[in-house]
This record gives structure tokens, sequence and C-alpha cells, in this order.
């Protein structure tokens, strides 16, 4: 006998949290093929008061909701604490990173052990970008924003508003 499933073809939530300052068009490279793998995924954008940002927590969000918006099965949330007990509240078991570069892996399988440690039932998936997307970050759209170029190739046209907005260009 076969085993019915409650999501036919589908495997649930996953949760890609980040700090998304600002959302580039290379995590929502990884939001897109998040979605067409699980049933749905949440965006979770990080609040780490230790951490310094460009953007507050509110205008991060206010960013990826923008640009999930046209993807029925994506949404926006924002977390802070533990990551793992985020994901436990969500009743997920699912956490997404993007994976770009090899020089990624290192941060990146670090924490992926360290969330495992704290929570054994997390699974780390790595999703790789397009290509064209590869050497694309926050920090690197923000230097182009500041010197004034155009940042439209790399982020949605309401992210480059937004950039625009903080760096007075
Ligand atoms: P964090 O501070 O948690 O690393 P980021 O917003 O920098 O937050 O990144 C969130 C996740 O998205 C990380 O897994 C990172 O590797 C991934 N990521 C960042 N930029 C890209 C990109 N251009 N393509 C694919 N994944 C990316």
């Amino acid at each position: 006998m076969t085993k019915r499933h409650s999501s036919p073809g589908g495997r649930g939530l996953a949760i890609y949290p980040g700090s998304f300052d600002p959302l580039t068009r290379g995590h929502l490279d990884v939001v897109q093929r998040t979605s067409r793998i699980f049933d749905s995924v949440v965006v979770a954008v990080a609040h780490n008061p230790a951490k310094k940002h460009t953007f507050s927590v509110a205008e991060r969000l206010g960013m990826v909701e923008d640009a999930v918006r046209h993807i029925p099965n994506a949404q926006a949330d924002t977390y802070s604490g533990l990551l793992v007990d985020y994901i436990k509240a969500r009743k997920a078991r699912v956490l997404i990173r993007g994976l770009r570069v090899v020089s990624d892996m290192d941060y990146e399988f670090q924490l992926a052990a360290m969330n495992r440690r704290l929570w054994s039932a997390v699974e780390t998936v790595f999703l790789m970008p397009d290509e064209n997307y590869a050497y694309l970050s926050s920090s690197m759209v923000k230097e182009v924003a500041r010197l004034g170029a155009s940042v439209d190739e790399f982020v949605t046209p309401f992210v480059a508003r937004q950039l625009a907005k903080k760096f007075g260009a």
C-alpha cells in the first residue's frame, strides 16, 4: 500500500533565514528555487541587535515583502533569538541557505553544524543560485550604491529606491 502524504509531491515548509541587508536578486533566486521544491517558504529576516545593519529590521522586512509578493507560496517574517527555536515554533524542520562560491562553505558548514548540535532534527539544505548571482552580496551592492552607480541589475526596483534614499543618490 502506498503511503499517503498530506501534501503529495510537496515537502512542507522551509525557512530561509538571513540578514537580507538588503535583499538582492541572488537571495530572490534562492527563494524562487525553494518555492518550487517545498510547499511553502518563509524568508526570515534576522533581528540581531548585536549585528550592525544598514537597514532596520522593519526596512529589511519591507523589502523582502515587496519582492516575494508575486510568489504565492512565499512569505516574509522576522525572528530574533535562536534560529532553531524559531524553526520549531513555525513547526518546520528545514532551513535553507544559499551557497555562492567555495568561500561561503566554511562559515555555512559551521553554522549548519551548530544548528544541528542545538537541534538534531533540523536539516540544512543548500541551494546554488543562478551563476549570474554567484558573486553578488548585500555588502557589494551597498558599496556600488554608495559610489553612485546603478544597482538595477542586482536588486529589485523597490530595493534600488531604498538604497538611493539611504545613500542620498
Ligand atoms: P547572513 O548574515 O545570515 O549570512 P545574508 O543575507 O548575507 O545573511 O545571507 C543569507 C543567505 O543567503 C546565506 O546563506 C547566504 O550565503 C545566501 N546568499 C547571499 N547572497 C547570495 C547570492 N547572491 N546567491 C545565493 N545565495 C546568497
